[in-house]
């Protein structure tokens, strides 16, 4: 009998162990014994650190300094209400938003969310940015004191009533006596419409409690002190209590407002921004962990609370760690799981990464993480290949918007590096094509200072090199690839200072250390432009930074944040964007100034077909990319963003100007078959235009839409955008050339009067009309021009053929072109420009859709191929580049080549993780002069099937391509895999094995080598 019992003993003390080895742990998941050791000991070393701890513990002041009871009362309980906006209603009739109460919507110019509670001084009251009243007009914090119920939360239902009114009219006669007064659900007025001061000021409260915890989280890792332990763990502790009940929904269901999208879910708050705040609460209870140990006077002040309150037993350690991990973390994995906690991709998935690590109880962690990796959960693998494309951006459009996914991805993978208890998936390594989000915004820069302002990003001509240096970093600290040290060093001014210090570490700036070597070994920037395929960006560069010239086409998505601007181009030289975009919208809403002019396709430099914008898309296709010293083409096809015509392709050249001044021309050759009206739209920079060859009338009223339509009204009858061209001026009967000279104003982006700064367009084609015309970017940023000048050269009649041909030469002071003539027959098929420099040098540019057909032009010159490049001086060659074709010749000079690559996939590489190679039919050079080109695989798909070839490597009768760290899957098809056998049957793939491929190639000659 005694036996047993002791047998019995021994399990029940077992169980209690094991129970308690968790539930007592000692440290944090993520916040280690060994990391807070560390930064104690950088501390002690290091002035930075030093300042850094001051500064953790300057910003916990306030919130130390409150009493425990104080802390305890600031958390609000379900029945609060809240709410994000003070009257926008889902619900109600009329106007959407009031704005103030007292002065109406003068109140929106001060922003989305214009006041800005002070907790301390003005409790319970919000005041106006604009009229400075004050709201509500009644003492709330008495009548929130009145409604405390038996569990310590608010219930207005329970509150005096009689508090309910504005103190500064406390007669009940008085008519203004219950004007502005709020029990929590909003003052009504007269219309019926709630004023919800309250509501509004509780959604800022929990922000200000949760910045409040998270300072004293940071004190504690800092100082070790118990005492910033014990007021986080109060506040952590009372949130636990009321977490569990928390749901957004009952006041999503009355109209009012939150981040839900739409959805009507959440708990504290909408379902977007639920995602923030639990992380936050997590990663602070995970650094506190280690203070609760023996914390006496939080547990005796807990045990007080729960006396006096109906929320369970408290007192200990333990219950206040099962009380932390019961109602904050698993409740919110259960709100991950119903999607009350639900944000864009990678949000809710890091909320869920930290609450794992933060309860650090196995096996039960790794299986929440284990979620986010499920097809049917945080589906990151499936969101890899589906809506991320080879460049690190996400299918948004706008460079800022696209990069958003890989930073908050790049976080997950940064926590669970952290937490070595999980083992089963790691991010980085098992998909290496994530990597390149560290380096795109980085790449996205034309000549490494200027991001393109693609789609709602940025402003008119701002010029922003976009690169996060520390982002950048973390790219290299989990590969350690020398490229990212390298481009993280420039990225930050040339110098690896700060960079990837980590006081975590044993040796906080080793990472600095390491990038500062290989930076130094590596070098500067490589000059020259590139493709960005995945992305959607084609980049010729001429020269280095500003003292380079650079275009930048993008025809990536039009879809989310992007513009219906597929091949629009800007034009970057002598430091500024000379045929600016107008970058984010007077507001991103859907009025005319967005939907029909800035973010519509007829603002930008583009043809506008049948007078309708571009259909949105996933992105244009490349036909040809070439980048050399000098010289550079590419030729993009964007035919599905106008289904309706056959042909709508854009050629571009960057020619190096040879003037000595780092000066380079543009030559656009943009085609358009089928459509009834064409229109080419382009804008230099903002300033005085002149030309030569017009005859303008000018047109008495009205805009380009008509004489009696006004300025900016929405497309009505007449196309889109039309009304915003404004001061409009014609030519009924344009000559077949003309020239048109925009004279950059003084102060754009830093323009001086002495610049003499200029934009000059070559127009060389055949059109009805010809019409100037001022538009105006947005007038509410910073820095915009007041108008830009717009071109508009126009094309009417049956099932038209269009050849729009321009050069464009960027020039100070003096052009440097003398002359321009079309040489060819006419005929748009084959195209031939002869351009003569002041300096005597002439250059012949030949481009042949037909690279089989021989071209024949007058002096002498001959070319069998697509492009040719020929620069005559005394009538002697000076230099000559062939790009696909088989001989050019002009006199005595005989380039041949072998002419393009072509051949078909044979085999690719099908696994999603990662390793993009393909074998062809073709036996190709392994001299490494294929490297860096781009091999064009013919696809059915929307997306652009061209990728970098990193190596070629011989396989008996075939040749293996290398493409990199890249994946060819995008997608999964809907039905399961079909065929037991081949793991890959339910992707769906860029291309299809057996597709043809092509690989542009040149000659070069020159009498400088
Ligand atoms: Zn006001
Ligand atoms: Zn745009």
């Amino acid at each position: 009998m005694k036996h047993t019992i002791s047998c019995f003993l021994t399990i029940l003390t077992l169980t209690a162990i094991s129970h308690f080895s968790f539930a007592q742990r000692q440290y944090g998941g993520f916040y280690t014994q060994e990391k807070i050791q560390n930064l104690k000991n950088n501390c002690i070393k290091y002035d930075w650190a030093k300042d850094l701890k001051n500064t953790v513990i300057n910003n916990a002041k306030s919130f130390v300094d409150k009493s425990d009871d104080e802390l305890w009362s600031l958390v609000p309980g379900q029945n609060t209400p809240r709410c994000i906006d003070v009257t926008l209603d889902r619900i109600a009739k009329g106007p959407k938003v009031l704005g103030c109460l007292k002065c109406g919507l003068d109140v929106l110019k001060f922003g989305n969310y214009p006041y800005n509670p002070e907790f301390v001084d003005k409790p319970w009251k919000l005041t106006c940015p604009s009229c400075k009243s004050i709201f509500p007009s009644n003492d709330f914090g008495k009548f929130y004191a009145s409604a405390i119920d038996e569990r310590g939360q608010f219930d207005a239902s329970k509150g005096d009533k009689s508090l309910l009114f504005n103190t500064e009219h406390p007669d009940p006669s008085d008519p203004l006596h219950k004007y502005g007064v709020d029990d929590g659900y909003g003052f009504i007025d007269q219309k019926g419409r709630a004023h919800r001061f309250i509501g509004y000021y509780v959604w800022k409260k929990w922000d200000y409690i949760s910045k409040g915890l998270a300072d004293l989280a940071e004190a504690y890792l800092y100082t070790g002190d118990k005492i910033y332990a014990r007021k986080a763990a109060i506040i952590l502790d009372r949130i636990a209590d009321v977490y569990p009940e928390m749901d957004w929904k009952p006041y999503a269901d009355r109209g009012w407002y939150h981040s839900d999208g739409g959805r009507n879910m959440g708990k504290i708050h909408g379902s977007i921004w639920e995602t923030q705040i639990i992380t936050s609460f997590a990663d602070s209870y995970d650094k506190i962990i280690s203070g609760t140990v023996d914390n006496i006077e939080l547990y005796s002040f807990l045990k007080k609370q729960s006396e006096k309150y109906k929320i369970g037993a408290k007192g200990t350690r333990a219950l206040m760690l099962q009380n932390v991990d019961d109602g904050l973390l698993r409740t919110a994995y259960k709100a991950v799981l119903s999607t009350q906690i639900r944000g864009n991709q990678g949000m809710h998935q890091l909320t869920l990464a930290t609450c794992a690590i933060a309860l650090d109880s196995q096996p039960e962690s790794n299986l929440w993480i284990d979620w986010i990796f499920a097809t049917d959960g945080g589906n990151i693998p499936g969101l890899m290949i589906s809506t991320f494309d080879r460049d690190g951006t996400s299918n948004e459009g706008a460079p800022g918007y696209a990069l958003i996914w890989g930073r908050l991805v790049s976080q997950i993978a940064e926590r669970l590096e952290g937490y070595p208890a999980y083992k089963k998936h790691n991010i980085i390594k098992e998909f290496p094509q994530f990597n390149t989000t560290f380096l795109a915004a980085y790449r996205m820069a034309a000549l490494g200072i200027a991001v393109p302002n693609m789609g709602d990003s940025g402003a008119t001509g701002t010029v922003s090199n976009g690169a996060d240096p520390k982002f950048i970093t973390k790219g290299y600290v989990f590969t350690k690839d020398p490229e990212f040290a390298k481009a993280a060093y420039i990225a930050n001014k040339n110098s690896a200072d700060k960079l990837g210090r980590n006081i975590f570490a044993k040796d906080p700036d080793e990472i600095s250390k390491e990038i500062q070597n290989v930076a130094e070994r590596l070098g500067p920037r490589k000059d020259g432009g590139y493709l960005m395929s995945g992305f959607g960006l084609a980049l010729l560069e001429n020269g280095s930074g500003n003292n380079g010239v650079a275009i930048a086409n993008n025809y990536g998505r039009t879809i989310m944040h992007a513009h219906p601007d597929l091949m629009n181009f800007d034009l970057f030289a002598f430091g500024k964007w000379l045929a600016p975009d107008h970058g984010y919208p007077e507001f991103a809403t859907n009025i005319p100034s967005n939907r029909d002019w800035t973010g519509s396709t007829v603002s930008h430099n583009l043809v506008f077909v049948n007078e309708k914008p571009q259909k949105e898309i996933w992105g244009g296709q490349t036909r040809l990319f070439k980048q050399l010293k000098g010289f550079g083409v590419f030729e993009i096809d964007g035919q599905k963003a106008y289904p309706e015509t056959k042909t709508y392709q854009r050629t571009m050249f960057l020619v190096d100007a040879e003037s000595g001044e780092n000066n380079s021309y543009v030559i656009d050759i943009f085609k358009v078959e089928g459509g009834m009206d064409h229109l080419y739209s382009f804008h230099g920079p903002p300033g005085e235009l002149s030309n030569s060859g017009l005859n303008l009338t000018a047109q008495k009223a009205g805009t380009y839409a008509g004489e009696n339509i006004e300025k900016g009204i929405a497309a009505n009858g007449f196309p889109q955008g039309y009304s915003f061209f404004y001061n409009v001026q014609r030519d009924q009967s344009p000559p077949p050339a003309f020239i048109i000279d925009w004279k950059t104003e003084t102060g754009y982006r830093g323009t001086t009067a002495d610049d003499n700064l200029h934009l000059r367009m070559h127009a060389l084609s055949k059109v009805n009309d010809v019409a100037l015309a001022d538009g105006d970017p947005p007038q509410n940023k910073p820095g915009n021009p007041k108008k830009l000048g717009y071109v508009l050269m126009h094309r009417k009649g049956e099932d038209l053929n269009s050849t729009f041909i321009s050069v464009f030469e960027p020039y100070k002071q003096n052009p440097f072109i003398k002359s321009i003539k079309r040489i060819d027959n006419g005929d748009e098929s084959q195209i031939a420009l002869l351009i003569e420099h002041t300096n005597g040098s002439i250059d012949h540019i030949l481009y042949n859709p037909e690279y089989e057909k021989l071209m024949k032009l007058p002096n002498n010159v001959s070319m069998t191929g697509n492009i040719g490049f020929l620069r005559t001086k005394n009538n002697q060659p000076t230099k000559a580049i062939l790009v696909n074709g088989s001989t050019l010749s002009y006199g005595e000079l005989n380039l041949k080549s072998e002419g393009r690559i072509t051949g078909k996939i044979v085999k690719m590489n099908k696994n999603p993780s990662g390793s993009g190679w393909v074998l062809v039919d073709q036996i190709l050079p392994e001299n490494g002069s294929l490297n860096g080109e781009q091999l064009i695989i013919s696809t059915k798909g929307e997306r652009d099937a061209t990728y970098t070839i990193k190596s070629v490597k011989r396989e008996g009768k075939y040749t293996k391509i290398d493409c990199g760290p890249i994946t060819f899957a995008m997608g999964l098809k809907n039905k399961q895999s079909e065929d037991p056998k081949d793991p890959y049957s339910n992707y769906i793939y860029e291309f299809e094995e057996g597709a043809a491929f092509s690989i542009a190639t040149h000659t070069e000659w020159s009498t400088n080598k």
